[in-house]
């Protein structure tokens, strides 16, 4: 008789245990992605335990942040589900990504749209991450080392822009690259103070901005290492 595999499954990455903890978090966090389809299943397909150093494995399907070296952190699953949906990304969307940290949010996106361009400023965290996404196939992700305030040039303008570090304000320079009707989905604030969610919407020339919740996020730095 054979036994159902879950379609989620990623061979040589999953065992029965991860796919049931994934699919038990991800289920956990649907209301925070809208009960967004699309989104959910990007979610379920992304083994978040490879993304993670080993000796947090046992706690990669709880939803919350952990750290992975160099003092940053793999965002909190709800609030990934949360600014994934934000983004409205689309099939045929390039996407900016600022602050690529493990590469988890990347592998989410890059699922639902057709490429990922992902800056870190931390180069063995871009080493690693680029790493861990080749091994995986997530063959449209393109890291990028370096200091993502003024973005990727080369690839601009953005069907969508997420920034997954704070800056204290909205980066001018990241929203000149946003195309017309595209969105940019950031926290910002102090990095010991209150920091909000954001979705900053182009029309023309203008902007809107709507709040989504209230956030933690490590600081969007310079070069130096100091605030943004
Ligand atoms: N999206 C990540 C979480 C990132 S944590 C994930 O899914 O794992 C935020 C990351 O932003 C950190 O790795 C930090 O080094 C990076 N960062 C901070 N300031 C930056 C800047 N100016 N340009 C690019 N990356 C930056």
């Amino acid at each position: 008789m054979g036994q159902t595999v879950d379609p989620f499954f990623v061979p040589g990455v999953d065992d029965e245990d991860t796919v049931r903890r994934r699919r038990a978090l991800v289920r956990s966090i649907e209301r925070d992605a809208r009960g967004d389809r699309p989104v959910i299943h990007a979610m379920l397909s992304v083994p978040r335990h490879a993304f993670v150093p080993p000796y947090w494995y046992f706690r990669a399907y709880e939803d919350g942040p952990l750290t992975i070296g160099h003092g940053q952190t793999i965002s909190q699953p709800a609030v990934v589900a949360m600014m994934t949906f934000a983004l409205r990304p689309e099939p045929h969307h390039t996407i900016l990504e600022v602050g690529t940290g493990s590469g988890y949010q990347a592998a989410v996106l890059s699922r639902l749209v057709k490429r990922v361009e992902t800056v870190e400023i931390i180069e063995p965290l871009a080493v690693t991450a680029a790493e861990t996404l080749r091994s995986l196939g997530y063959d449209n992700v393109r890291v990028h080392v370096g200091d993502g305030y003024d973005a990727v040039k080369d690839a601009a303008p953005f069907d969508g822009i997420i920034v997954t570090a704070a800056p204290e304000r909205v980066p001018e320079g990241l929203l000149a690259q946003l195309r017309d009707g595209g969105r940019m989905v950031l926290p910002v604030g102090p990095e010991f103070g209150i920091q909000e969610l954001i979705v900053l919407r182009r029309r023309g020339n203008d902007i809107e901005r709507k709040s989504i919740a209230p956030v933690r996020f490590v600081p969007m730095v310079k070069k130096d290492g100091t605030a943004r």
